[in-house]
């Protein structure tokens, strides 16, 4: 029924199809999917089971659809392929969390041959270390001669029982920790916005004014603060059919924040802003793009009015690589702001950061299905570009990572 020759005229047509079309009140109306189709007005989705197979005509598939788990279509496309195993130029991973490698010899010694494979020449780790923590891993990386220069450590601010107290105390670890070491302050975890409580009960709000003491410290350090504010917004939303991370929502139900229970993202994304804001002299660098690698125009905004705003690629991959033309021009745009940083420590995963990066490759895949359903293109981003993103912009607002020995 689908190939009927144009030659046939509407009447023919309806003769073909009558039988299916008596079936499906409504179906086959102009000849549309040969009029098996179920109708449906303009501006209505089609009934769930069913496809859009010719304008405002829904269809059901004869075989019964496999589940979005089981799905996987291999492409056809042949197209140029640029496999990049090693960055072009020698990469600072700002979003380290080499999981438990940094307390012994032979765990460095395994994270420094992950790291020559990529050319990553340094990793700063992003775990909140603090006190003893921070002293131990430290000492551990100092003792190592192939590492010594190869790791840097952030610390970690304590936001239990923020009141009356709490500042002095948390600026005197901050000037301890950086006096033991520590290059800056960071990850600040999602849970700062989400979960962390006052000791009245109250959500400690990101712009709190009792945590004003310890962002003016930071300035006065000048060590920058490495924030992961919220998740990405569908993470807010309902987990329905419309829902872009209905797999990852999922399969780990602790990703959900329903709204009865959590702040809404732009809530959270407002009190950040004003944290941002209040705070000038200090440098902030926004985890994940801020979570809105899929919204680069409001990134841009937030970046052309927040001088002291810097902002990383990590875990967000998939939105970059599913807008290559946008994301080239905002990273030519805003190529003193971009810091790479991989986030989850899995070596295997950021060659595909370096294709989207370095090539102009097309529709390729990306590395977990429950991320996106989509592929990614490259980005191609000119050579300038890169020095600063992998490592330029790193070391400019870092001052105590090792500065000499990079690339011009
Ligand atoms: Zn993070």
């Amino acid at each position: 029924m689908r190939s009927v020759p144009a030659v046939l005229g509407l009447s023919a047509l309806l003769i073909l199809s009558g039988t299916a079309a008596s079936q499906q009140p409504g179906g086959g109306r102009g000849g549309r999917g040969g009029g098996r189709g179920t109708a449906i007005q303009p501006g209505e989705s089609c009934p769930a089971g069913t496809t859009e197979i010719r304008p405002r005509s829904c269809m059901a598939p004869e075989s019964p659809a496999p589940s979005i788990v089981d799905y996987r279509p291999h492409s056809t496309l042949i197209a140029p392929v640029h496999l990049v195993k090693t960055a072009k130029y020698p990469a600072i991973d700002y979003h380290g969390h080499p999981q438990g490698l940094l307390g012994t010899s032979e765990g460095l010694a395994s994270l420094g041959a992950a790291l020559d494979s990529l050319n990553v020449r340094l990793m700063v780790s992003a775990d909140n270390m603090s006190g003893e923590r921070l002293r131990t891993t430290l000492a551990a990386i100092r003792a190592s001669d192939k590492m010594k220069d190869r790791v840097r450590v952030l610390a970690g601010i304590n936001f239990q029982n923020v009141g009356p107290g709490w500042a002095e105390k948390a600026v005197a670890q901050l000037e301890s920790d950086v006096a033991a070491g520590a290059v800056g302050v960071g990850e600040i975890p999602k849970s700062f916005g989400l979960t962390v409580k006052k000791p009245d009960g109250s959500r400690l709000k990101l712009d709190d004014p009792e945590l004003d003491p310890i962002w003016d410290a930071c300035a006065r350090l000048g060590i920058p603060v490495f924030i992961h504010t919220a998740d990405p917004q569908e993470f807010f939303k309902p987990i329905d059919n419309t829902n872009e991370r209905w797999l990852e929502l999922s399969l780990f139900g602790d990703r959900r924040y329903p709204q009865d229970r959590f702040p809404s993202f732009e809530q959270l994304m407002t009190e950040r802003d004003n944290l941002f804001r209040k705070h000038p002299k200090t440098t902030f660098v926004a985890a994940h793009m801020g979570w809105h690698a899929n919204d680069l125009g409001r990134l841009g905004k937030m970046l052309d009015e927040m001088p002291n705003l810097y902002t990383e690629v990590g875990a967000v991959l998939y939105d970059i690589g599913r807008q290559p033309r946008v994301a080239h021009d905002f990273f030519v745009k805003y190529q003193d702001r971009i810091l790479f940083g991989k986030d989850s420590f899995q070596p295997e995963e950021y060659p595909y950061y370096w294709r989207v990066f370095e090539t102009n490759d097309d529709y390729f895949d990306y590395y977990r299905n429950y991320h996106a359903f989509w592929k990614l293109y490259g980005i191609d981003l000119p050579d300038a570009v890169l020095k600063k993103v992998y490592f330029g912009n790193a070391l400019k607002i870092t001052k105590a990572l090792p500065q000499t020995g990079w690339p011009r």
